[in-house]
């Protein structure tokens, strides 16, 4: 089978990990989606995660309200370390080696991000998680997920969300919208589409790193996009 990405880099919100539920972690979801990532590592693809923490606690939130920004932001990068932990695990529960590194040190229970370890991994054949985002508050999940993929040298940034892909206006306040198959960075720029945040848009654009919009939660998806059929949207330079 012929996959047009080598390594990618996927982003995973912390509110795909709800499913339907109102916060935290669902387990039918988690497992559909690890399945659908052991489905393209088994086909040769090296797989490194981003997981957000927004199912469990935002910087920005309004739980996080009178706080100081930077304490709610290590507080968010942590709730991004539960994540990767129950990713691990439903990893292993499946028989697909993963590990978990964290940008911020938690000896105990996870190893401390380096680079050459996480290349040396994903080398191997397994699925790296990166944990705590980029370790530094103000900064978001999207931002480490574009710093990942440019030091691991990814083929693509695949963000997943819960739409489809990038569309023309948003297609559940109008159902005009249509989807965008492949967009420049310069078109989404011109016409005000919110890609992902901004330093993480322009993080990718500075580095030429292809971005895929898509949803994971529809089956299949995942591997029609490292396939590199039509499905989501493609971000290009
Ligand atoms: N965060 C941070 N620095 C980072 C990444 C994340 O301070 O490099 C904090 C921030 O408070 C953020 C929270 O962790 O709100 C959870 O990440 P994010 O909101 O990106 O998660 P997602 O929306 O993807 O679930």
């Amino acid at each position: 089978m012929t996959v047009k990405y080598k390594r990618i880099l996927l982003k995973l919100s912390g509110e795909a990990l709800m499913g339907g539920d109102a916060f935290g972690i669902n387990r039918e979801t988690i497992m559909s989606m690890v399945r659908q990532v052991k489905e393209v590592a088994d086909m040769g693809v090296e797989v490194g995660i981003v997981v957000g923490g927004g199912n469990i606690f935002r910087g920005v939130s309004s739980q996080a309200e009178s706080m100081d920004r930077a304490t709610a932001d290590y507080m968010g990068m942590m709730a991004t370390v539960m994540n990767a932990l129950a990713l691990k695990d439903a990893f292993e529960s499946i028989g697909t080696k993963a590990r978990v590194q964290s940008a911020l040190s938690m000896q105990q229970i996870a190893e401390t991000y380096t680079r050459p370890k996480a290349i040396q991994y994903l080398e191997e054949g397994k699925v790296v998680i990166f944990a705590a985002g980029t370790g530094n508050p103000f900064f978001t999940t999207d931002t480490a997920a574009a710093l990942r993929a440019a030091e691991m040298g990814c083929d693509v940034m695949l963000k997943a969300t819960n739409v489809d892909g990038v569309y023309t206006a948003d297609p559940k306040k109008d159902p005009a919208a249509t989807r965008y198959p492949t967009i420049t960075f310069d078109e989404a720029i011109n016409k005000k589409l919110k890609v992902m945040d901004t330093a993480a848009f322009a993080l990718c654009r500075e580095r030429s790193m292809n971005i895929v919009v898509f949803a994971i939660a529809k089956n299949g998806a995942l591997k029609r996009v490292v396939q590199g059929e039509d499905e989501g949207t493609l971000v290009h330079s």
